[in-house]
């Protein structure tokens, strides 16, 4: 465990937790048995045990691990045998790697507005929309739309998250896509799984993530008459141990964020000019998220926090209509693809232009919690969140 002491607070980075060689089992088991290629073995490898882990947690049929969350959006969305440049309709705040999985299967995103809880807004869907990305931004579980054949849910980061119902975030769509990024709920650097109900996309993925083989585990692929390409997606070993690392210390993650979250909630600044939003009860309590009633005011709350070394983040970076990746529909081929396919029609659904989503975001404000601190630390370090946001 990493503490950091800076003025007489102690805080932890944000975004890894439980590294700790004294914890490392499945790792030092992978490096005995020689062995850091998942399909080399015919036993059980490490990276099968993750995804049973994995599928066993969430309630989901199915578990493939990946190299990262873009990849695993890439193979949900080629798992539904698409035309090239059909439109896939998309978040219009989320991580820039949706637009780009997205694009690099030849298809078109078109960013749909939010709504207040900055989620995508549902009813701005078309009634014919077939492909719709939607994403649980920073925690935050969102509702799905009814009706679409293929909803995939970007999990990345909300793992851990539960629906109203108690279902597992990821596991109510088409398809579910999960992160172990650094700045992720559980990470191993770089990292993804896709988890599905769909036992024909799952082979599908599992096959074309592989070359397009019908891989046996322990000998080398074969390739059925029917066989279509592939890439290689196919995850590593020792990647694989960190994860059953990471994954066992899940709910002790989520716990550690909830007893933060609730002393902040008790002792933060009953300010109306600086609200904090209450979250969800399914909700990953990634973070505090702050409303300000200006853009000065957060503006300036940013500065006093950073100047006392607490971090936090801001939300604007997420505005896909202003990316230059999508402003710009500029690509690498020659032919502009797949930008040249795009279909006539709005390139964005939004009902003022993202003017409300825009002013949402820039008086918006978050401070990340630190899920790993004791109680006695975290309450020291909400003190100082407390001080500051008073202060400003
Ligand atoms: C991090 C992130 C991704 C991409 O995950 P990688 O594992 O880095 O590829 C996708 N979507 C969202 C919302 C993210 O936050």
């Amino acid at each position: 465990m990493t503490l950091h002491d800076r003025q007489g607070q102690r805080f932890l980075p944000y975004g890894a937790n439980y590294l700790d060689w004294q914890d490392m089992t499945e790792l030092r088991e992978v490096i005995e048995h020689q062995v850091l290629f998942r399909y080399q073995t015919e036993q059980e490898s490490m990276a099968s045990r993750l995804e049973h882990l994995v599928s066993e947690r969430l309630g989901a049929a199915r578990t493939l691990a990946v190299h990262n969350c873009t990849e695993a959006l890439r193979l949900a969305l080629i798992s539904t045998r698409p035309s090239v440049g059909d439109v896939v309709y998309i978040p219009a705040v989320t991580f820039v790697a949706v637009a780009g999985a997205v694009l690099s299967c030849g298809l078109i995103p078109v960013p749909v507005d939010a709504d207040e809880s900055l989620a995508l807004d549902r009813t701005l869907l078309p009634a014919d929309a077939r492909r719709v990305i939607v994403a649980h931004m920073e925690g935050s579980v969102a509702t799905l739309p009814q009706g679409v054949p293929y909803v995939i849910e970007d999990c990345a980061q909300t793992l851990g998250g539960r629906f109203p119902d108690g279902r597992e975030v990821g596991t109510a769509g088409y398809a579910g896509v999960f992160s172990f990024h650094h700045n992720k709920v559980l990470t191993s650097g770089e990292g993804g799984l896709v988890v599905t109900d769909d036992e024909q996309a799952w082979a599908a993925m599992r096959c074309y993530h592989d070359h397009g083989s019908a891989r046996v585990p322990g000998r080398y692929p074969t390739w059925n008459q029917d066989a279509y390409y592939g890439e290689n997606f196919v995850t590593s070993e020792e990647v694989a141990a960190i994860q059953c690392q990471q994954f066992r210390h899940l709910d002790e993650v989520l716990a550690g964020l909830e007893r933060m979250y609730g002393l902040a909630m008790e002792a933060l600044p009953n300010r109306t000019d600086l609200r904090v939003l209450p979250r969800g009860k399914g909700d990953v309590k990634v973070s505090l998220r702050f409303r300000c009633e200006s853009r000065e005011l957060r503006d300036a709350a940013v500065t006093a926090l950073t100047a006392e070394g607490i971090a936090n983040w801001t939300l604007g970076k997420y505005l896909l209509p202003e990316h230059p990746v999508l402003t710009g529909r500029r690509s690498l081929y020659a032919d502009g693809f797949p930008w040249n396919l795009a279909p006539e029609g709005p390139s964005a659904l939004s009902r003022d232009n993202f003017a409300r989503t825009r002013d949402l975001l820039d008086r918006t404000l978050c401070v990340p919690l630190s899920p790993e601190l004791p109680q006695e630390q975290q309450a020291v370090a909400v003190k100082a969140i407390r001080r500051v946001l008073e202060a400003v």
